[in-house]
């Protein structure tokens, strides 16, 4: 099969190693643009969330590329993320898209349905095909993450504006390419040389932010207009909160076999929030609290417009900035977001972290001094 999927971050690398090994011919879309968007929006009902329409346009380009299947991950809960999959194979056969679907989820009961679906992905292969499909494309994941934390390092730390970001491209386009997982570690170990060799001294006090919020627009730079590399410009390191490798951990393998529990989220979320609310609304409530306790400077909360776990969440996060003392910035993205405003409110933000750094600064020094 020729099969296309949305973009999720660069985790189209991981995902095409694994669809290789599975024995099809993986069909990346073309990297999300405005024109994506426009695609996607255009055959969405109106009041579906942001994550919805850019996914349903990258479809459609991969599909205008050639594919005849798509891959989509599924969910259950209380976000809508349990019926996108069901939603764009409709909307896709009413524009004349002849596909087949397949939907990845956990499987709620029914495993045979589960098996029988890995099994129509699993194609003729054979087992050690797969075995080399599994391992390659789990240490491509491993690996995108990881040069992914090495440029947020590195961003705030650059001598040379913008290296940072050019040569995780450079390394991404290497990974892509990798066919072994051999080949994958020394990109990582040449890549960590080479993200040293492009920062700069040491500052004093750089500006740590926690990034956190609905998954996709976390993960997905479109969809956040690179807020990750915005805020690197400015002199902040950022701390991710959200891991696709952990993603799969827990809420593919992990929640299978029943060993998935949410009790060290709810207990860092108590006194806020209590259930799962759908969605990464419980954890952004709950790491909220972690950043804080961990020293963070500030929080960027990212979330899509509508988006019904992070609203939630949105309502808590101003008690829990002011309890624990941590300034906190949600962010709304939707269709009609404008750069300027969004590069404003980042600037405003940090510059505001920066007064708070130094006034608490000089009162330390107020305090050494017995003044
Ligand atoms: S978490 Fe929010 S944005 Fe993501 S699918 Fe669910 S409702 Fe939509």
């Amino acid at each position: 099969m020729k099969v296309t999927f949305p973009h999720l971050g660069n985790a189209y690398i991981a995902i095409e190693a694994l669809l290789r090994g599975l024995g099809h011919e993986p069909i990346a879309p073309p990297p999300t643009t405005r024109h994506t968007l426009e695609l996607g929006s255009l055959h969405s009902p109106g009041e579906l969330c942001l994550p919805f329409k850019i996914v349903l346009g990258n479809m459609l380009e991969g599909l205008e590329l050639g594919a005849d299947s798509v891959l989509m991950i599924g969910g259950w809960g209380p976000c809508r993320l349990g019926y996108y999959g069901e939603i764009q194979r409709i909307l896709l056969e009413a524009l004349g898209k002849r596909v087949e679907f397949i939907t990845l989820e956990v499987p709620r009961g029914s495993y045979a349905t589960y098996f029988q679906r890995f099994r129509k992905l699993a194609a003729a292969r054979s087992a050690k095909a797969l075995l080399h499909g599994a391992r390659l494309s789990w240490a491509k994941l491993t690996a995108l993450e990881g040069l992914e934390e090495l440029a947020l390092k590195a961003r705030p730390r650059e001598q040379i504006s913008g290296a940072a970001s050019r040569y995780l491209q450079e390394q991404l386009a290497r990974l892509r390419e990798a066919e072994t997982v051999h080949e994958v570690q020394q990109i990582v170990e040449e890549a960590e040389v080479g993200f040293r060799a492009i920062m700069g001294p040491e500052r004093a006090h750089l500006l740590r932010v926690g990034l956190l919020g609905e998954i996709y627009t976390v993960v997905e730079s479109f969809a956040n207009l690179g807020v990750e590399e915005r805020l690197g410009e400015l002199g902040v390191e950022v701390v991710r909160t959200i891991s696709l490798r952990e993603w799969v951990e827990n809420h593919i393998f992990r929640k299978a076999l029943g060993l998935y529990s949410l009790r060290p989220l709810r207990r860092l979320a108590s006194g806020y929030l209590s259930g799962f609310i759908g969605g990464h609304g419980l954890e952004s409530v709950a790491r909220s609290v972690a950043l804080a306790r961990q020293n963070l400077d500030g929080i960027v909360h990212i979330l899509p417009l509508s988006c019904m776990p992070e609203i939630v969440a949105r309502g808590i996060l101003p008690r829990l900035s002011k309890d624990e003392q941590i300034p906190i910035l949600s962010l709304v993205v939707d269709e009609h977001m404008g750069e300027s405003g969004f590069q404003t409110r980042l600037e405003a933000f940090v510059d505001l972290l920066q007064r708070r750094v130094d006034a608490l600064g000089k009162q330390r020094s107020a305090c050494l001094s017995g003044n």
